[in-house]
């Protein structure tokens, strides 16, 4: 008999997306044989895949659904196909827009290395074994967002591109709290990342930070510019346990921070919005995107799926211990020498997607 039930929109998008959605399904029914819980998973478009089916990137139908339902789990988006397109409905605006639309302001980017996962990345095993760092990005407001922005004529032919970078104090506090009560549930331990000796946005950034942390005597602030974290984090990584930072500075450092695990396709995230009446919305993705280099060739690597899978169970539906199984289980595949192409080396066992999700199945079998 299921105690609970639960909604999960799936919203596997294009090129690898759609790969390793299907093998988040196999997980997600696996996890509903074996706990209480029953996961109902519903299916929805964005990106290219919506704009082939509806015109455009996501429908209000999809952002309708995706603020019902429990929680969110997206592939990725995005294609050559869609390109050309006019800016506005391209497929990245799709992910923009739902992001904006549940308000999802606060994303959460671990950088786990799975220590039989040292030799893949370009550093020293020394310099990574046993990291696990956390960046939490602001999501829904900064330089993606700010207005006024676009592309204008000025004379002779001769263009001038701009963009606004906006902070409110609001914006930065609310991020702050999660920032402060997340490091004091780690290691106690927050770094702020900002360009506070150049521009005017983040001087307030620094400023809202520094006040918030009063409120958090027992977390050790430090504060560093986003070119001196980006040296430090390939320099010596594991000097971090939290990094908050802004949107854009966010989005670098990550895919920074990506490397030190070995690969793009082994990073998770989870974007949540605001406690509101008991419920908080939330949207789990790889932070991998469609890499059409490799789409339909079943060799993307599912594990920053399974990892996002992982944290939505934890996050959304308070299951921490089957987020921790998942990864033990990654690990022990990843420990018996099984691999997707982009982690292998040439001793290891190299499998494709499909083949990847169904050993997972099958070593949650053997574990559970
Ligand atoms: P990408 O992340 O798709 O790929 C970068 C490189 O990493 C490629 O060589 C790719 O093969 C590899 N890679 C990525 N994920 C992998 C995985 N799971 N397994 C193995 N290898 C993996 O970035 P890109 O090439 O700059 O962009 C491709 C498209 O994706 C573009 O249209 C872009 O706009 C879009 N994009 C979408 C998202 C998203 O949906 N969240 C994020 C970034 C880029």
């Amino acid at each position: 008999m299921k105690q609970k039930d639960f909604e999960v929109l799936l919203l596997p998008g294009d090129g690898i997306g759609k790969e390793i959605s299907e093998q988040a399904v196999k997980l997600i029914d696996w996890i509903t044989k074996n706990t209480r819980s029953n996961f109902k998973i519903i299916r929805g478009s964005i990106g290219g895949a919506s704009i082939d089916e509806y015109g455009e990137p996501i429908t209000d139908e999809t952002i309708q659904n995706a603020k019902k339902v429990d929680a969110v789990l997206l592939g990725a988006v995005g294609g050559e196909k869609w390109d050309r397109l006019n800016f506005e409905i391209r497929p990245e605006r799709g992910l923009l827009k739902i992001r904006k639309e549940m308000d999802l302001f606060a994303n959460f980017r671990p950088a786990i290395v799975f220590n039989s996962l040292v030799n893949s990345s370009t550093l020293k095993p020394e310099v990574i074994e046993s990291l696990d760092l956390l960046i939490l990005r602001e999501l829904t407001s900064g330089i993606y967002f700010g207005e006024p922005r676009g592309i204008e004529d000025i004379s002779n032919g001769s263009k001038r591109g701009f963009n606004t970078l906006s902070y409110t104090t609001e914006e930065i506090e609310r991020i702050a709290i999660v920032a402060f009560e997340t490091a004091k549930k780690r290691s106690g331990k927050l770094c702020s990342v900002d360009k506070a000796n150049v521009l005017e946005s983040t001087i307030l950034w620094r400023d809202v930070i520094i006040k918030t942390s009063k409120k958090y005597p027992e977390v050790k602030l430090s504060h560093m510019y986003v070119d001196n974290a980006a040296m430090q984090l390939v320099r010596n990584p594991k000097q971090f346990d939290v990094i908050v930072t802004t949107n854009m500075f966010g989005d670098i450092l990550s895919d920074c921070a990506s490397m030190l695990t070995g690969s793009l396709g082994m990073l998770p995230s989870a974007s949540l919005g605001e406690m509101k009446n008991n419920k908080r919305l939330a949207l789990y993705e790889p932070v991998h995107g469609s890499a059409p280099d490799i789409a339909g060739k079943n060799i993307a690597n599912p594990i920053a799926m399974f990892l996002s899978v992982g944290m939505m169970m934890e996050y959304s539906f308070e299951l921490p211990v089957m987020n921790n199984l998942i990864k033990t289980t990654i690990d022990n595949i990843l420990k018996k020498g099984f691999r997707t192409k982009d982690i292998a080396d040439e001793s290891d066992k190299i499998l494709g997607t499909q083949e990847i999700g169904n050993l997972l199945i099958s070593e949650l079998e053997r574990v559970k």
